[in-house]
């Protein structure tokens, strides 16, 4: 328990370690992770950018399908219509079904329009020369249903100048010419409904039908290649995501073994007042270090005051405060002990006759001589100014021949000293307690050294109830 100051080391042990700590710095990880993650951020937000545009590559490549096919339709729809009314006009030769024609080929123009819209998407040229060629037909057929109604026009005497000028152009062949009226209207409904004029609308059909077959694979092929595409980004993104997975956990995993796992024990170091683990990361371990270090000093700083206010600066013995704290200490212990409490004689006359400083060289050799003389596990206390006390523990009264022999070598020595120090002796009065310190122990060694005292001194006397 009182232990001397010399036994305490400093903290020089800690400023060794901490150039040797080895760990993962928490400031690094973070650093590294952090550009890892926007690496992989820049690349998925880059391929997400990416992937949305094929996505809508996909899309427009749908979009102009489904408008080719319109566009396409509405050619088919124009010729359709074209052939109705002049199939009309020859069959009724109303006047209104001309018109109807002309205002289609004049006005409404569905083919031309169709046309015009579809080369302005991004279509095949291949598939485009197909519609043309639809067109084409179309308008080829349209000189000869025009001829056609030149032919009823002519059968039925109308007024030339009352008709559309593409039908006053028409120049009759000659043959034609000498037709009769009935010859010529059969002549020009044969021109409409005959195998020629079937074969070319069929034709018209089958470009139409070419055209929207290139356009589909054509689309289909602009919609695999973005589908491939696609496919590859959303692969590279699987990647990333799988990466910043993997990056997540080993954060997780590194948070919990360099920061919640350290903290914990540390935690724990510190409620169990102990010094701390090395443990953690690189930054962890330098505060458990400085931590430990300051730890150690606080500790020895703690002992040394302590050791101060229980020692005596003189002797370097136990203090009278420290002799009370014992007391109380050993009240209870069951154990045997023996209380011995020393007095130098005529004390006074030694600072009276040689000066205060000889006087304290005396008390000094005094309490090293009652230290050496008895063991280790005895407790000695300077209880007043020239008194000591000695506290035997675990020590009988079958010790009293050893107790005497070691206070007549004590006085032997003091009388006949070696150093230059006056000559002293020691009164001694020694009681005895069965089991622990009992309240009236010290007053029984008291009154023994007060029979020593007043029986010459230089001696001891054990108590005796009797006395
Ligand atoms: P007795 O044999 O009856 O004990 O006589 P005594 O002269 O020793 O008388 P007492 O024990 O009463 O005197 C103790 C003296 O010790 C009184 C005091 O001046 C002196 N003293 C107390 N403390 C110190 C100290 O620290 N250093 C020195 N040099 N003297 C001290
Ligand atoms: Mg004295």
């Amino acid at each position: 328990m009182y232990k001397s100051s010399e036994d305490y080391g400093g903290g020089e042990m800690g400023k060794e370690g901490k150039k040797q700590i080895r760990g993962i710095k928490i400031q690094s990880m973070n650093y590294a992770m952090i550009a890892a993650a926007a690496v992989l951020y820049v690349i998925l937000i880059y391929a997400t950018i990416q992937a949305s545009v094929r996505y809508r590559r996909m899309m427009d490549a749908t979009e102009d399908y489904i408008l080719c096919e319109k566009d396409a339709a509405l050619v088919r729809e124009g010729s359709d219509y074209l052939t109705e009314q002049v199939r009309l006009y020859t069959m009724t030769m109303e006047p209104e079904y001309m018109e109807a024609y002309f205002e289609e080929k004049n006005v409404t123009r569905r083919r031309e329009q169709a046309l015009a819209e579809l080369g302005g998407y991004r279509t095949s040229q291949e598939a485009y020369e197909y519609i043309h060629k639809a067109l084409d037909n179309s308008n080829r057929l349209m000189e000869r249903e025009i001829y056609a109604m030149r032919l009823i026009a002519q059968a039925k005497n109308y007024d030339l100048d009352s008709l559309p000028e593409e039908v006053q152009n028409v120049v009759l062949l000659e043959e034609d010419e000498r037709l009769s009226s009935e010859e010529m209207i059969a002549s020009a409904r044969n021109l409409v409904f005959d195998y020629g004029y079937q074969s070319a609308k069929e034709l018209i059909a089958t470009n139409t039908e070419i055209f929207l077959d290139a356009i589909m694979k054509w689309t289909r092929d602009r919609q695999m290649e973005s589908a491939s595409s696609l496919e590859a980004i959303m692969g590279r993104q699987r990647i990333c995501i799988s990466i910043l997975f993997v990056l997540n956990t080993i954060t997780f995993i590194l948070v919990i073994v360099l920061i919640v796992k350290p903290l914990q024990i540390y935690i724990n170091c510190i409620k169990a007042e102990k010094q701390l683990e090395i443990t953690g990361s690189y930054e962890f371990k330098y505060l458990a270090l400085t931590y430990n270090d300051i730890y150690e000093v606080n500790a020895a700083n703690e002992i040394l005051l302590r050791h101060k206010a229980e020692h005596d600066p003189l002797t370097g013995v136990i203090n009278r405060g420290a002799f009370e704290h014992m007391k109380q200490l050993l009240k209870t212990t069951a154990d045997p002990l023996a209380l011995l409490i020393i007095d130098v004689d005529k004390f006074k006359l030694i600072n009276d006759g040689y000066g205060h400083e000889v006087g304290d060289k005396v008390l000094k050799k005094t309490a090293k001589m009652i230290q050496e003389g008895f063991r280790a596990r005895d407790h000695v206390a300077r209880i007043g100014g020239d008194e000591f006390a000695v506290i035997m523990t675990n020590c009988t009264e079958e010790l009293r021949p050893v107790i005497q022999e070691k206070i007549d070598a004590m006085n032997q020595k003091l009388q006949n000293p070696d150093d230059g120090l006056p000559k002293v002796s020691l009164s001694i009065g020694i009681a005895f307690s069965d089991s622990g310190f009992p309240d009236d122990l010290y007053k029984k060694a008291d009154s023994a050294l007060y029979i020593v005292k007043e029986n010459g001194r230089c001696g001891c006397h054990f108590y005796d109830e009797n006395d």
